[in-house]
């Protein structure tokens, strides 16, 4: 982690301990003293924040934090049969059905097409309006490296807003943001130029896993059509909605399973042995350089998971 390892001599020590106090003294980069975490988590398409983040969101929820989930293009071409305003409709009205399985706070859609968003001053400026207005302690995003440029450029635009978010002037209209969130990136298997290295991994075993399964299958235009029909598996969805949404179930199992199983290691560290060497399925997420950077401890203040 992004620790004092640097500072080795007691004074320094102090000095460093104290302005930590200052900095952190009450509620674990909160924006104020109630206690609840406010979260925003940030996908291209309406289905990028639940794929990567709906366990973890899932049990935020349940502990009364505010979850809020943005996609920041509305998923209007990401079909074979149908696009356009029918089918941003759709995308909508699933991930607001999804929202309210997982009891997060709110699910929106931003109003830009589907494949075509840019990394602008406009949605830089809508990006860091949607952080500040939300109060947010804790941003999640993607990382820029990724195949898809509405992920790519999410992902820009995140890291562009996480300085500009505590800047007074920029975007007057709406007052900065007191503490400079933490920024976290999602899982992805892309390597180059450097792969996903994860500080925190979260077991969503459970109640929450199973709301993260129902929630995917709830998005049906997603993975019972057009991920189906593109990635060749159309023929293989069951048609009857129960062998379905199993069906739907398994598959982010697998790979919540290969996430759990890739950095055992991490979970071991969090969860100890015994626990750690038995969970199924997680959720994993990287510090971004460019928010506050938060200890070991401060994290888990953040997941507060691993009681
Ligand atoms: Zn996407």
């Amino acid at each position: 982690m992004h620790t004092s390892h640097l500072l080795k001599t007691p004074v320094r020590y102090l000095i460093l301990a104290s302005l930590t106090l200052c900095l952190f003294s009450t509620s674990a980069f909160g924006q104020d003293d109630d206690g609840v975490l406010r979260i925003i988590a940030f996908g291209a398409h309406p289905d990028d924040c639940e794929v990567r983040a709906s366990g973890v969101a899932a049990m935020w929820a349940k502990m009364g934090h505010k979850v809020k989930f943005v996609s920041v293009t509305n998923g209007d071409i990401g079909h074979y049969a149908m696009a356009g305003g029918p089918l941003a409709i759709t995308r909508t009205k699933e991930v607001e059905a999804c929202g309210e399985i997982l009891g997060i706070e709110e699910s929106v859609v931003l109003d830009n097409h589907d494949g075509e968003l840019m990394p602008t001053l406009e949605n830089r400026k809508k990006i860091a309006r949607l952080i500040r207005d939300w109060q947010a302690d804790i941003v999640l995003t993607p990382r820029p490296n990724d195949y898809h440029p509405d992920h790519r450029y999410t992902a820009i635009l995140v890291q562009d807003a996480a300085f500009m978010v505590t800047v007074p002037y920029f975007t007057p209209d709406t007052p900065r943001i007191e503490k400079n969130p933490v920024f976290l990136y999602y899982y992805d298997r892309f390597q180059k130029p450097y792969p996903f290295d994860p500080d925190i991994a979260v077991s969503i075993d459970g109640e929450a896993g199973a709301q993260k399964y129902e929630c995917m299958a709830a998005l049906r235009s997603q993975f019972s059509d057009w991920n189906a029909w593109h990635a060749g598996y159309l023929d293989q969805v069951p048609k009857d909605e129960e062998g379905r949404k199993a069906f739907i179930a398994e598959m982010f199992q697998r790979r919540d399973a290969a996430v759990a199983d890739k950095y055992r290691d991490l979970l071991i560290s969090l969860y100890g042995e015994e626990r750690g060497r038995v969970i199924k399925h997680a959720e994993a997420f990287e510090v971004s350089e460019y928010g506050s950077q938060p200890s070991m401890e401060q994290l888990k203040k953040l997941f507060p998971f691993f009681e």
